[in-house]
């Protein structure tokens, strides 16, 4: 960090990651540590997500100030994801947020987990003004700025696609492994998959329902007809049609010029594909977020907490409650004009 460079630190702690960012008040990324909590069956429980995201605070935190060569005292900003997510597991990172605010005596900022991963996408990317498809392992939604706020175009009825790839894939018998997330696994099986096999596409209006879609596939996963391949191939193709098609609608609605794809199941080179073909049909930019900055980090929890303090927000300590159904489009966001 140069001399006199203002940064923030910001903690993720909102589902299976525990993640700390340290962004400077220019938008350089100068760490992103995360621990992530691998359920030993099943999916996350938040009771123990959150014992798991308190024991690694202390090394994540070691690791993030060490690798951006930051002390405690020259940090001007902590933010920390307030909402939306596991009770448990934000109330924990809000914690560990407040402590080091307090200690530290500076100010300490609330961030929307959703407009995090939206902003780390434009920071990343250059995009402006995108319409922006943000899928992760418990969101699904189309959004574009309109009027002050991040408007939600379109979003899931029912599961989050991430989700639905993650409980296909554990129906299947695949791992959650470190480095390796369900979603991911499944992505290597599909590659292999040949046949396209008929299973429920549902688009209501502008809004998507994958739960039908996940019983039927897991229900032929069961009958053993087909191969795995097959299965994955085939359920990719109809979830990722959904969401392609509703953000293609939100485009041609909105007259946007950018595309841009965030969340952990972002990191899917078959998705990437379809809304690349689809940005292109409407002379768009197409906009991935990288790899590394996909899934849920600290990085993006702070370099948001940076636009919303640098324009007049901040969080009280007293009025920093975790939101667990904070939604995007009930998120001021006076850094965009
Ligand atoms: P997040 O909730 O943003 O931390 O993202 C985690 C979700 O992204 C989980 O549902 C993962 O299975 C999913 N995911 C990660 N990598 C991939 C991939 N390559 N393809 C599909 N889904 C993925
Ligand atoms: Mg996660």
């Amino acid at each position: 960090m140069k001399p006199d460079e203002q940064c923030c630190l910001g903690v993720e702690s909102t589902a299976d990651d525990f993640g700390v960012g340290i962004a400077t008040f220019k938008g350089d990324i100068l760490a992103n540590a995360s621990s992530g909590y691998v359920p030993e069956e099943g999916g996350i429980h938040p009771r123990e997500a959150a014992r798991h995201h308190a024991e690694a605070a202390d090394k994540v935190l070691a690791e993030a100030l060490s690798t951006a060569g930051v002390k405690t005292k020259d940090l001007k900003l902590i933010a920390f994801a307030q909402g939306p997510g596991l009770g448990p597991c934000l109330r924990t990172g809000a914690t560990v947020a407040r402590a080091l605010a307090s200690y530290l005596d500076i100010p300490l900022v609330g961030v929307n987990h959703s407009v995090a991963h939206i902003e780390i996408g434009r920071l990343q990317t250059g995009a402006v003004d995108p319409v922006t498809l943000y899928v992760s392992g418990g969101n699904t939604l189309v959004s574009a700025f309109d009027a002050a706020r991040y408007r939600i175009f379109g979003e899931t009825l029912d599961i989050a696609l991430g989700n639905c790839l993650d409980v296909f894939a554990r129906e299947a018998g695949l791992k959650h492994k470190k480095g390796m997330p369900l979603g991911a696994a499944l992505e290597r099986l599909a590659a292999d998959g040949e046949k396209l096999v008929s299973l429920p596409y549902v688009v209501k209006g502008m809004d998507i329902s994958l739960s039908g879609l996940l019983t039927a596939a897991t229900t032929l996963l069961h009958k053993d007809e087909y191969r795995l391949e097959d299965l994955s191939y085939s359920l990719q193709e109809h979830a990722f049609a959904m969401v392609t098609e509703v953000t293609e609608r939100a485009l041609a609605h909105t007259e946007k010029h950018e595309v841009l794809l965030t969340g952990g199941v972002a990191a899917n080179k078959r998705l990437q594909e379809m809304l690349r073909s689809v940005a292109e049909e409407h002379d768009t930019k197409f906009n991935v977020v990288p790899r590394q900055f996909a899934t849920d980090n600290g990085a993006m929890i702070a370099w948001t907490g940076v636009l919303a303090y640098t324009h007049g927000l901040a969080t009280p300590v007293k009025e920093s409650f975790v939101k667990l159904r904070w939604r995007l489009d009930k998120v001021d966001v006076p850094w965009i004009k």
